[in-house]
């Protein structure tokens, strides 16, 4: 049994989710990992992502 209910809220989709990985200083919910693992890079949505992971690194080290 968990106790624990704080949410993390994903990096991706913004929403806050239970389930989710820490990629770095960025959680992604179990969703958006999902999507990102089943979207071909040559999609236009797989840079969106690239690019969500480069502003979290960017953010981090220049805070
Ligand atoms: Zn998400």
């Amino acid at each position: 049994m968990e106790s624990n209910s704080k949410f993390e809220t994903c990096g991706i989709c913004g929403v806050e989710k239970q389930k989710g990985i820490h990629l770095y200083t960025l959680y992604i919910c179990c969703d958006c990992e999902q999507k990102i693992i089943h979207t071909e890079p040559s999609d236009a949505a797989y840079q969106h992502y690239l690019d969500k992971l480069k502003n979290m690194k960017q953010t981090t080290l220049y805070s």
